[in-house]
């Protein structure tokens, strides 16, 4: 082959190479107003599975990567919530409205029970309380993303977990104790005590040599059986769980096909390994 030939087919390939990658990253932007702030929608659209990922809390970056690469090797669509502008990531979404700095969890805003949603925004600064125009601005985010992801008949979520000790030495060499972080084990009932978890969790599997941080939600009996078969761990979510106002439950109360991919921070292989899973 002459140089000119492989010089040719060398820049046929940078220029393919470009385009796949242009086309597959350049999202579509939705700008939502939320009072004096705004948030904003990625929207990414890949041509092939016709699954709806769900990313929305924003420091969850490994379980973003997985989802890009994913849709990128298996095609579908990515939605993901981005609320930080000054170089930080942060899960909880802020902002202001008339004097007053509100807060809530991107993961608890989607019920149709007003009281638990009213009761998951919470004042920081100011003095207003969480009123009808407060709530009407948190429920059209909602409203926004699940009307995305909803669109696709299966929603797969994107999540990462700490899973740290529920006691552990810190670097003053102090013992310290939190309250025991998420991982399988919060949805196996222990000393006679169910959480909410537990009270939401009608099986489980548990494959023993995979890290407890690395596991799937879903709400239909067929995923829980088809991951279960391929060896991964994985909880199926119970037809009465409790409302909490995360996706997960509004879901299983909409019948829709969802399942959860969590894995913990900084996991991209692994995730990107389950993600493979629901897509083969
Ligand atoms: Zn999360």
């Amino acid at each position: 082959m002459s140089i000119y030939l492989k010089l040719f087919f060398f820049l046929v390939f940078i220029s393919r190479s470009i385009t796949t990658i242009a086309q597959d990253l350049v999202p579509e932007i939705k700008t939502i107003t939320m009072g004096d702030d705004t948030v904003q929608l990625y929207i990414y659209v890949s041509p092939g599975a016709n699954i709806a990922y769900a990313h929305i809390h924003e420091n969850e970056t490994a379980s973003l990567e997985a989802g890009i690469t994913s849709i990128k090797n298996y095609g579908g669509k990515l939605v993901t919530l981005v609320h930080s502008f000054d170089g930080s990531k942060n899960r909880n979404v802020t902002f202001m409205y008339n004097t007053t700095q509100y807060q809530f969890d991107p993961n608890r805003i989607y019920t149709d029970n007003d009281s638990v949603l009213y009761n998951n925004i919470k004042v920081v600064k100011g003095t207003n309380l969480v009123d009808t125009e407060v709530f009407k601005i948190v429920k059209n985010l909602a409203n926004q993303i699940w009307n995305e992801v909803a669109s696709a008949p299966t929603i797969v979520a994107l999540h990462n977990n700490k899973n740290t000790p529920a006691e552990y030495t810190n670097f003053l060499f102090w013992k310290k104790v939190e309250p025991e972080s998420y991982s399988i084990v919060s949805y196996i009932m222990r000393s006679d005590h169910a959480s909410d978890s537990n009270h939401s969790c009608s099986d489980i599997y548990i494959n023993a040599s995979i890290n407890n941080s690395e596991f799937f939600i879903v709400t239909e009996k067929r995923d829980f059986d088809l991951l279960a078969s391929k060896r991964s761990s994985v909880v199926l979510q119970n037809a009465t769980p409790v409302d909490d106002g995360s996706m997960s439950v509004f879901a299983a109360f909409k019948n829709k096909r969802y399942l959860n991919a969590e894995a913990k921070h900084g996991r991209v292989a692994e995730q990107t390994q389950m993600l493979k899973l629901i897509n083969e």
